[in-house]
């Protein structure tokens, strides 16, 4: 018998789901602030009544350690919940503007709608975090959301797929499970917005996709976040804290882990001491035993991270760590000294557990250096010179910048999280989260008094002199 048509079902199901919210949406479910409200504290309820198989879920993908994962990721999500839960009406309020002379008398405002229905699609290195805080957004601004999580996590994209379809409304928020079919099936229906999360070379399949129906993204990237020491600091608690937000977070799997440092020559190897002395007293003398340490998350980032490291431009320049477990998936806390800038861990996010000290002459030459290199997402200054301090924030283009700490600017949600360049577009967090998945309607009202003859035609002379 012959073969008969194939038939990508894969497609048909996505585009079924589409249809189906778009239905949705313009009943007008999703718009009431009684449904947002539902939705967000159930979304509460599965991080307080799930717990533990969130945690269990982030363990079997990435080892991670369960106190990061309780406050990076359980914690992350409930209390972006709260939040939004106890925003909502302030968020939703048409935000009043004043209006000029040309149309007085008027009133004018800013009414928040929501988009639609919206795509988020998210990654693995905080698969809970990263996959509900946009949905948190998208549902609190009143659309109707598909979430599609990394298949590179997958016990977490399992578990979210399960809790969200037995808890969540299951006609506006729908989880699709799956890697690059899927994908490419979601992609080719249209969007009102698509919020995506992971690396720029995916992030430009995704502009590209979403050029087709002129949808607008928030491309949430990654890039090669620099650190500058310099040497007027407090050292151990500079160490310390570079260490929380390199190996403490996942392992350096984040997309704001430092990437690399920038300190003088003569400062470099103080910094390597009191960095051994510290990743020593967390770790232990063999960090490959500690639990406290997320393996990373494959074979194939295990043999990308292990590639950079047996570069021969970087032979010789390990100055802590080097030690590796395949079976386990481990790298110990690394850092490569004085590596040159055509090595291969200089010219490509690290995302993992090295670190390359790279030195300059005089500290203020770190800017000069970091401004070669594309935008970053984040950029880190160690110092107390204010002058220094201040040139740093004016002349180096990132996402966001922390002085003397190590990625917090993104547990702030008073502040926008987001790229700039090829780190991304677009920023969330807080009411920024709101705000990504709104449309800003400008509204201006006016009575029928107050008409003025002069701005109709015809354009006589006279009316001219006004
Ligand atoms: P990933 O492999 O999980 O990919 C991300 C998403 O893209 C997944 O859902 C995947 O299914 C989808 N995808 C993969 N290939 C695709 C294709 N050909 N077409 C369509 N979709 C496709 O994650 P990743 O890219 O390895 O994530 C790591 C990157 O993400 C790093 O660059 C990191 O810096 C960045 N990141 C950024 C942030 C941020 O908030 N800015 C957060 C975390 C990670």
């Amino acid at each position: 018998m012959a073969p008969g048509p194939v038939v990508d079902r894969t497609a048909q199901n996505v585009e079924r789901v589409s249809q189906d919210l778009r239905s949705v949406y313009s009943s007008g479910k999703t718009k009431s602030v009684e449904w947002r409200v539902s939705q967000l504290k159930s979304l509460l309820r599965i991080t307080t009544h799930y717990e533990k198989d969130i945690l269990e879920a982030l363990r079997s993908d990435l080892n991670k350690p369960e106190l990061e994962a309780f406050s990076h990721e359980v914690y992350g999500v409930s209390s972006s919940c709260e939040l939004a839960l106890k925003e909502l009406h302030r968020w939703m309020m048409p935000e009043k503007v004043k209006t000029s002379m040309i149309n007085f008398p008027s009133t004018g405002e800013i009414v928040s709608e929501p988009l639609g229905v919206v795509l988020v699609i998210s990654t693995w290195n905080y698969p809970f975090k990263l996959s509900l805080d946009p949905v948190i957004g998208a549902i609190a601004a009143g659309n109707a959301v598909v979430l599609k999580p990394s298949e590179v996590a997958p016990a977490t994209s399992s578990l979210m797929s399960n809790l969200l379809g037995e808890y969540m409304d299951p006609s506006a928020v729908k989880v699709v499970e799956g890697g690059v079919p899927e994908t490419t099936a979601l992609l080719e229906q249209k969007w009102d917005k698509i919020f995506y999360t992971g690396n720029s070379k995916i992030g430009r399949i995704i502009l590209t996709a979403a050029a087709k129906h002129l949808t607008p993204v928030v491309l949430e990237l990654g890039g090669k976040c620099p650190v500058v020491v310099d040497s007027n600091i407090d050292l151990k608690v500079a160490a310390r804290r570079i260490i929380s937000g390199k190996w403490a977070c996942n392992s350096g799997q984040t997309c704001v882990s430092p990437d690399y440092i920038v300190t003088t020559k003569e400062y470099a190897l103080k910094l390597v001491d009191a960095l051994s002395c510290e990743l020593e007293n967390f770790y232990g003398k063999d960090p490959l035993l500690s639990n406290d340490l997320s393996s990373i998350i494959n074979s194939r980032h295990f043999d990308r991270l292990t590639k950079l490291l047996d570069d021969e431009k970087v032979s010789g320049k390990v100055v802590i760590g080097g030690q590796r477990d395949r079976d386990k998936l481990k790298i110990a806390p690394t850092v490569l000294l004085d590596v040159s800038q055509d090595s291969l861990v200089m010219n490509e996010e690290i995302f993992g557990p090295l670190l390359p000290i790279v030195t300059v002459a005089k500290i203020e030459e770190s800017i000069g250096l970091i401004n070669t290199k594309e935008k970053p997402l984040a950029a880190y200054m160690f110092t107390n010179d204010k002058k220094l301090k201040e040139e740093f924030i004016r002349s180096v283009s990132a996402g966001g910048m922390c002085i003397n700490e190590i990625a917090l600017h993104l547990a702030e949600h008073t502040l926008p999280f987001g790229g700039v360049g090829e780190s991304g577009m677009g920023a969330y967090h807080g009411k920024f989260s709101f705000d990504a998945f709104s449309h800003k309607k400008p509204v201006l009202q006016r009575g029928f008094n107050g008409d003025v003859a002069a701005r109709y035609p015809p354009y006589t002379p006279w009316k001219l002199k006004f």
